[in-house]
Parts: C-alpha cells; sequence; structure tokens
C-alpha cells in the first residue's frame, strides 16, 4: 500500500517584512503647489471663527444667530472664548458647526496618480479638473518620484525613455488629426494636472486625518502637508486641526501598523492589550476594571 502523503514539515516561519513608511520626500522641489485661493486672512480673522461660534452658540442661547453673529464679529465676545468653544465642539464630533466653512486651494503640478486618489473624497468637497479632452497639450508635463530619481543610472534611464516616448506619441497622433480625448490614452499616471478644489473645514480635517497618515502615499502626504501650511499661514488655531487621525483619536487604527513602525501614536492593539494587562493585575489585586472588548 502506498504510503500516505506526509504533511509537509514546517520550516521556521519567514522573518516578517516590516511594512516601511512611505519615503517622505522631505525638502525635495517635486513642482507641486498648493495655494488657498479664498479665503485670505483678513476674511479669516475677522469672520470664520465668528461664524463656527454662531453655529455652536446658537445650539445653547435664546439670542437670534444674527445677533450672536453681530456680537462676534464686534469684538464683544471674547476670541478666546470662542476658541475654547469650538475647540471643545469639534473634539466632541459635533461636525456640522464646521462645514459652514469653506478653502479653497489652487492645486497645480500634481501627478495623474494623486489626483484619482483625491477625487476620491466626495462629502463636502468640489473639484474642478483641467481636461484632457479640451486641453491639446504641447508639452505635457509628468512627476518623476523620488525613488526612481535616485535609482541606479540605467533604470532611471529606461523610465525616462518610456514617458518621453508616449508623450512623443501623443504629439504624433495629434498631428495625425487624432482627438485630444482619444490621443490621451497615451499618457502616462506620472502626467501632471491642476486642480481647484473647494472643501468645508469638516471636510478637510476629515481629508488630512487620511492623507497626512503615514500609511499614505508620499505625494498625496506631501500635498497635504502644502494644504496644512496654507491654513496655518491664515489661522494657525484652525489649521492645527489639520492632523494625522490619529493625532485627535490617541492611537493609530491602521493595519498595516501593527508592528508600530510608525511612532506618532500607540497601535490600538498595544493600547487594548496594554489595558488587558492592566485588568488583570487589578483581578489578580481584587479589583475590578471595565472590561474592554479588543476582538
Ligand atoms: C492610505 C489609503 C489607502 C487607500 N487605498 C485604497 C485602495 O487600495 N483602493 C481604493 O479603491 N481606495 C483606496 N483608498 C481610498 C479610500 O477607500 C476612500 O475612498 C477615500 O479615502 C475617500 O475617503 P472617504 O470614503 O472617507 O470619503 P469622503 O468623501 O472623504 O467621506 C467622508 C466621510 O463621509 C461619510 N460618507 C461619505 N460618503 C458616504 C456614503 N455614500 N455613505 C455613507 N457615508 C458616507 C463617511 O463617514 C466618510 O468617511 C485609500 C485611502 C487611503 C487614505
Amino acid at each position: 500500500m502506498a504510503e500516505p502523503p506526509q504533511p509537509a514539515v514546517p520550516g521556521p516561519a519567514p522573518a516578517r517584512v516590516r511594512s516601511g513608511i512611505p519615503r517622505n520626500p522631505g525638502r525635495r522641489d517635486l513642482g507641486m503647489r498648493a495655494t488657498l485661493l479664498f479665503p485670505d486672512r483678513e476674511i479669516v480673522e475677522r469672520f470664520y471663527v465668528p461664524l463656527v461660534y454662531t453655529a455652536c452658540r446658537t445650539c445653547y442661547s435664546e439670542l437670534e444667530p444674527a445677533e450672536i453673529f453681530r456680537r462676534a464679529v464686534d469684538g464683544e465676545v471674547d476670541v478666546a472664548k470662542m476658541q475654547r468653544l469650538i475647540s471643545g465642539v469639534i473634539e466632541s464630533g459635533h461636525g456640522s458647526t464646521i462645514e459652514h466653512i469653506v478653502f479653497t486651494f489652487g492645486i497645480s503640478g500634481v501627478s495623474r496618480t494623486l489626483s484619482h486618489q483625491l477625487v476620491r473624497h466626495r462629502a463636502g468637497v468640489a473639484f474642478d479638473q483641467q481636461s484632457q479632452r479640451y486641453v491639446a497639450f504641447k508639452g505635457p508635463a509628468t512627476m518623476l518620484p523620488g525613488t526612481i530619481a535616485d535609482a541606479e543610472p540605467g533604470l532611471r534611464e529606461r523610465y525616462e525613455e518610456q514617458v518621453a516616448g508616449s508623450l512623443a506619441l501623443y504629439g504624433d497622433l495629434l498631428a495625425a488629426g487624432i482627438p485630444g480625448e482619444d490621443a490621451r490614452f497615451v499618457f502616462p499616471n506620472a502626467t501632471r494636472t491642476n486642480l481647484v478644489m473647494t472643501a468645508n473645514l469638516r471636510a478637510l480635517i476629515h481629508m488630512a486625518g487620511l492623507r497626512l497618515c503615514t500609511m499614505a502615499q508620499w505625494e498625496i502626504r506631501r500635498l497635504f502637508q502644502l494644504i496644512r501650511h496654507e491654513v496655518f499661514a491664515v489661522s494657525p488655531f484652525l489649521g492645527s486641526f489639520l492632523a494625522p487621525k490619529c493625532v485627535p483619536l490617541g492611537y493609530c487604527d491602521e493595519m498595516g501598523n501593527r508592528d508600530g513602525h510608525c511612532p506618532i501614536r500607540p497601535h490600538r492593539d498595544a493600547v487594548l492589550g496594554a489595558w488587558a494587562e492592566k485588568s488583570r493585575t487589578a483581578n489578580d489585586a481584587g479589583r475590578s476594571l471595565p472590561v474592554v472588548d479588543g476582538g
């Protein structure tokens, strides 16, 4: 009788590959820009905080919104008091109050790789993007990722040839009378594009929470660093709410960071593990802590 197949003897477990933080392009000039088109500092200082304050106060006041707003704009309400109320409301997650103020950015020189990610945001945000149908590009520009810029020269050359070849073919197709809407099919993801984006503050905080996270792709992360910088320039108070989502949360909820390689906040598993340990110690000492189910 033939021997039944033996189960394979398990070898040593393969070393765990640590997921790395996407390399931050640092000060490398990527040629992208984010410019706050509206509002300017004067409008933000004069109206934005009073507007959000009015939305918050209306919920708890007998006064009419118009009177609350007038008092706030006329300086009858201490700015620090307004900011305290707004911070408390944002931290409590009462987000509708910050949907009343919007920020409009001109975004230029980003790749189509980035714009495809950006326009996935739907709630509280509007986009207009340079058309590849209506613009016949004379010299389409492209983005060169830092890793490829730093790669061994032969590889970088092949990348550049490939991109240049696509763009040359695009020009030839246009010259042969092929419409731009079809010629653009040869564009690589690296092709640069321009957009106008308007987001209310709630949406902007949400987007920044996801895109400033070290798990986000480097280019969109850099874009949100620029966006944060722009908001900061007109209002350090409002700009301070644009942060990786783990900052207000207090812990990291990204599955890809279970190994804790990103140190900004401890991973949820580590927090729950520490709590379970604390609970066990308390039980052993005859005390009990509330049970937290980490499952
Ligand atoms: C690190 C990272 C990796 C990603 N990887 C991928 C990927 O591999 N593949 C992929 O396809 N996408 C990927 N995405 C995109 C992601 O899945 C979302 O589509 C994108 O981040 C938009 O965010 P949002 O869903 O919160 O939408 P937003 O429009 O920004 O919505 C804001 C919030 O409003 C609520 N909301 C909005 N619309 C609805 C709705 N219709 N119903 C109920 N509630 C709603 C939700 O609470 C939502 O969080 C990735 C995003 C990140 C940050």
